[in-house]
C-alpha cells in the first residue's frame, strides 16, 4: 500500500512523475536508450534542460524581467557560500530564523561582514522575527522564506533597498508571491520538485559581475548562465524530474491554484492541533508555516500509542527534527489533502481514546 508520506525532504512527489520518470529510466522518449546513459548534449536532453529553465521563470512570473534559472549541484547548502561568492564585497544581512539561516551565515562570513538584523533564537526559533530594522549599505538581504525545522514561515517581506536574496528551499512554488521583489532565489530540488542532486537558482542577471574578487568557474553564476545551465554535467535524471514537476503543476493551474489545496490542508492540520486538548503547536500562530506543521504531545506518555496509530494508518514521516522533538507533518505540494485527513483523523482519535 502506497503510505501517506510527511516526510521534510526528500519527500512526496505526483505520482505521475514518478511513473514518467520511471519510464524515461528504461526508455527515453522512444529512443530505446535510458535517460541516463544518453548524452546530456543530445538535442533531447537539452530540450529537457530548456524546459526545466523556461517552466520556472514561467511558474514564477517572471519571464521576460531580467531573471535566468539556472539548474546546478551542491543543493541549498552549497548555495549559503555561492551566494556571498557573487554578490558580498563588503557586507550583508541576514534573518536568522533557524538551523538553515544559521548555516548560510556561517558560510558568508568567510566572505565579508555578516550583520544578523533580528533572530528568533532566543525562543528556539518558534517564531518570526518583525519590526527589525536593515542597515543601509548592504550588498544584499538574506532571507529564508520557510524554516522546515521549526515549521515558521514569512509572511510578509521586508521592503529594502538592498538585494533581497531567499533560500526558498522548503515552500518554492507552494503559495503565490511578488517574486520579482527578489534578486537572487535558491532552493535545493527534494523539497517540492525531484530528486535530490539539482538546486533551483533563479537570478536577476543586473546583480551580478559587481565582485571584485575572481570567482572559480564552477562557483561562477553568470558562467553557468553563458553556458545554458550546462557548464558541465548536469544531474540529467533530477533536473528531467524536476520538469516533469513544473509540468505537473503547470497542468494543475500553477501556483494560484496549488495554493489554494495548500491553504486547505494547513487549516485542517492546525485547527485539529487548536482544538484537540491532546497537542500543542510549536510555531506561533501567525508565523506557522504552511509547508512544515511542527507540534508536540501534551502528555508524552501517550507517545507509543500515537506512534502505533499513525503507523497503523500508512503514515510516514511525521517525526519531528531532533532540534525541536514532537512531531513534524510537511505538507508539501504533492501531498494530498486526502492525506492530511488521514493524519487529523489518527489525532482525534488519539482523544477519544484518551
Ligand atoms: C533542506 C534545506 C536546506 C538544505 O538543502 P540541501 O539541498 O540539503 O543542501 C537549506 N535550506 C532550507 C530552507 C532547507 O529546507
Amino acid at each position: 500500500m502506497k503510505k501517506h508520506n510527511f516526510s521534510a525532504g526528500p519527500c512526496v512527489l505526483p505520482q505521475e512523475v514518478l511513473l514518467k520518470a520511471s519510464e524515461a529510466v528504461m526508455d527515453f522518449n522512444n529512443s530505446g536508450l535510458s535517460l541516463i546513459e544518453i548524452s546530456h548534449r543530445s538535442k533531447d536532453f537539452v530540450e529537457v534542460m530548456d524546459k526545466a529553465r523556461s517552466l520556472a521563470l514561467e511558474l514564477l512570473d517572471l519571464e521576460g524581467k531580467g531573471y535566468q534559472a539556472l539548474f546546478l549541484q551542491g543543493g541549498a547548502s552549497l548555495q549559503f557560500l555561492m551566494a556571498a561568492y557573487n554578490l558580498l564585497e563588503k557586507k550583508a544581512g541576514y534573518l536568522n530564523t533557524g538551523t538553515w539561516s544559521s548555516k548560510a551565515i556561517k558560510e558568508a562570513k568567510m566572505f565579508g561582514e555578516i550583520i544578523e538584523v533580528g533572530s528568533s533564537k532566543d525562543e528556539n526559533f518558534n517564531y518570526i522575527p518583525k519590526g527589525y530594522s536593515v542597515p543601509d549599505g548592504l550588498d544584499y538581504l538574506h532571507l529564508t522564506s520557510n524554516n522546515t525545522i521549526f515549521g515558521t514561515q514569512i509572511k510578509k517581506f521586508p521592503k529594502t533597498e538592498a538585494p533581497l536574496v531567499c533560500d526558498m528551499s522548503s515552500d518554492i512554488f507552494s503559495r503565490q508571491l511578488d517574486f520579482s521583489q527578489f534578486d537572487l532565489i535558491y532552493a535545493g530540488a527534494q523539497k517540492n520538485m525531484g530528486p535530490a542532486g539539482a538546486t533551483l537558482v533563479v537570478v536577476k542577471e543586473e546583480i551580478l559581475g559587481k565582485v571584485t574578487r575572481q570567482i572559480p568557474s564552477m562557483l561562477d553564476y553568470q558562467v553557468h548562465i553563458s553556458k545554458e545551465s550546462m557548464f558541465n554535467t548536469p544531474p540529467v535524471f533530477a533536473v528531467y524530474t524536476s520538469m516533469l514537476t513544473l509540468e505537473w503543476l503547470k497542468a494543475k493551474g500553477g501556483i494560484a491554484a496549488i495554493e489554494e489545496i495548500n491553504d486547505k490542508k494547513a487549516q485542517l492540520v492546525y485547527s485539529e492541533i487548536d482544538l484537540n486538548p491532546m497537542f500543542e503547536g510549536f510555531a506561533q500562530k501567525e508565523d506557522r508555516s504552511n509547508m512544515n506543521a511542527t507540534f508536540n504531545l501534551v502528555d508524552e506518555k501517550l507517545k507509543e500509542s500515537f506512534d502505533a496509530m499513525v503507523k497503523e494508518a500508512g503514515i510516514n514521516g511525521i517525526n519531528g527534527h531532533r532540534s525541536v522533538g514532537g512531531y513534524r507533518a510537511s505538507m508539501y505540494n504533492a501531498l494530498s489533502l486526502e492525506s492530511v485527513g488521514v493524519l487529523v483523523d489518527v489525532m482525534s482519535e488519539l482523544e477519544r481514546k484518551a
